[in-house]
């Protein structure tokens, strides 16, 4: 017979098993952290019922809880993984139940056994509902770091379209303060793509976009439509100030030289429509569509305002 010391230490061992998912999680990987946690509890259970002591201390019991916490705690695994968790927690059940032909190493004391469940039937409560806590938000994380991956765009890590038409819809409905729509479109941009290759022209994308991200007043909404299409959100009372800083970027990218993978050096400039953001966003968004239109038409690099309702913005013109 062994003394308790051991017994003490290889419960500690397990308490020290259950505490890596914890890990799992830490390094976002709640995946393993759940099949850690099964896998550990099934392997304690199993030890504690045959090995350890016999059948009357009712460890194998909670072998049981295993199955219905698998599909807790894998709710995105296959229903092969699940059946597996059930068919080893049956053979483990059928095991403890026939006894093993050696002796187990202690002999439990038949008076303690409700106490002992009890303990153990708490401690296992415990340590799936920390273990679902635990996935739970390892999952919030991961669905939050999703929604920013879909609101970027990739190459140039600024928002992506999505997220502009769902902020400026925002802005339109829940804002009292001014706001102004600049789209903006590089000029000829085909021909740097056909010229220099399109690595050079994603490079050129992304060096306009940081150029742009350099200048514009803090609190601008910017991001990418898409192709060479960018849009930005500004907060101003006054149309001056709008134009001002579309003619502040416009002069910002024609003036700032891009350099090709072969070490040439060239420009790009861009033609910007302005339009005042109105409570109907799809609308303020044609406008400036439109005024990015009379850009391109007017020998591009230029902006142009969308002239139509702005009578309050007039007035507040100091
Ligand atoms: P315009 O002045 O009328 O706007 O002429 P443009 O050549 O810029 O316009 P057009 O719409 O004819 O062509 C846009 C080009 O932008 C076509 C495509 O090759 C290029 N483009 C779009 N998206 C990307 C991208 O992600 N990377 C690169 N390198 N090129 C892109
Ligand atoms: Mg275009
Ligand atoms: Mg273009």
């Amino acid at each position: 017979m062994l003394g308790y010391y051991p017994l003490a230490l290889l419960t500690a061992l397990f308490c020290i098993s259950y505490g890596l998912s914890f890990i799992w999680i830490k390094i976002g990987k709640a995946y393993y952290a759940s099949y850690h946690c099964l896998i550990t509890a099934f392997t304690h259970f199993m030890i504690y019922s045959t090995v350890i002591f016999d059948r009357n201390a009712g460890f194998q019991w909670f072998l049981i809880a295993i199955i219905p916490a698998s599909f807790l705690m894998l709710p995105n695994a296959s229903r092969w993984h699940h059946f597996m968790f059930a068919v080893a927690v049956m053979l483990g059940m059928t095991v403890s139940e026939i006894g093993l032909h050696y002796e187990p190493l202690f002999d439990f004391p038949t008076d303690y056994r409700t106490v002992s469940i009890f303990i153990e039937g708490i401690l296992l409560v415990i340590t799936l509902n920390l273990a679902m806590e635990m996935s739970n938000k390892a999952i919030d994380k991961y669905r939050a770091k999703l929604t920013t991956l879909s609101q970027k765009d990739e190459l140039t890590q600024i928002p992506n379209r999505r997220f502009f038409m769902s902020s400026i819809k925002h802005y339109a409905i829940n804002t009292k303060q001014t706001h102004f729509i600049l789209t903006l479109d590089l000029d000829h941009f085909k021909k740097i793509n056909d010229q220099y290759g399109h690595a050079t022209g994603d490079d050129a994308l992304i060096h306009v976009a940081n150029t742009i991200n350099q200048i514009i007043p803090k609190g601008t909404l910017f991001a990418r439509l898409g192709g060479e299409e960018f849009a930005l959100l500004c907060q101003t009372d006054f149309k001056k100030h709008a134009i001002a800083i579309a003619e502040e970027i416009k002069e910002a990218i024609a003036t700032h030289h891009l350099t090709s993978t072969e070490g040439e050096h060239f420009y790009c400039t861009a033609s910007i429509g302005v339009a005042q953001l109105t409570q109907n966003d799809s609308l303020s968004m044609q406008l400036s569509d439109k005024a990015l239109y009379q850009a391109k038409a007017q020998g591009r690099n230029c902006v142009v305002f969308a002239e139509h309702d702005i009578k309050e913005v007039e007035t507040n013109e100091p």
